[in-house]
């Protein structure tokens, strides 16, 4: 059956802007998955460590007829095809892939839990994720528009890129 998931991309290694435009056209090719929504990018300060570049922050809706763990495995596949290497917490990243909603599931695996935990509280997934889907509700009924009131927006800012989201930052 055919679900709206929400992935959110992030980078700040070789060339940020380049990995998350490849990783728009990647998650577009997998098989039985159409990217319908990129949004707005955003540069925000490092999450964790702060000894590390900024990250450039979107969010791509996705409709896709794959069930969630092959979806998580294909994400993965594309963030290893950008030669992630997986060192400490919340470290630097060439690409990383998150899937924060798949339709209006929720999934408690070891290995996947949908909505993403850190969704609700991230300025750099809700600011993106407002601007492609203003009206959207969590499986838990909190809007999107309850968490961004109580959300600040310290250390992010709109990210020009080269016109591909049609907006300057
Ligand atoms: P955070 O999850 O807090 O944003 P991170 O993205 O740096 O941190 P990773 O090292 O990329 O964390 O992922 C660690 C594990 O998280 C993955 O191996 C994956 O199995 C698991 N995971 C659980 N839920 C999700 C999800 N919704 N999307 C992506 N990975 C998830
Ligand atoms: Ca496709
Ligand atoms: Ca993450
Ligand atoms: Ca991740």
């Amino acid at each position: 059956m055919t679900e709206i998931a929400y992935i959110a991309l992030g980078s700040n290694l070789d060339n940020p802007q380049q990995q998350v435009l490849q990783a728009i056209t990647e998650l577009d090719a997998l098989p039985d998955t159409h990217i319908t929504a990129v949004s707005p990018w955003y540069r925000s300060s490092p999450m964790g460590p702060s000894d590390q570049p900024d990250y450039i922050n979107g969010i791509a809706e996705l409709k896709t007829d794959l069930n969630p763990l092959p979806l998580l495995k294909a994400l993965q596949a594309i963030e290893d095809a950008h030669q992630r290497v997986r060192q400490e917490h919340w470290g630097p990243r060439t690409l990383d892939l998150d899937m924060l909603l798949y339709g209006d599931q929720v999934i408690d695996h070891p290995e996947l839990q949908v909505p993403h935990p850190g969704m609700a509280t991230r300025n750099f997934v809700l600011f993106p994720l407002a601007d492609i889907a203003p009206q959207l509700v969590l499986p838990n009924k909190t809007s999107l528009a309850e968490l961004l009131e109580n959300c600040p927006s310290e250390g992010i800012v709109r990210h020009s890129l080269g016109g591909i989201c049609g907006t300057t930052g």
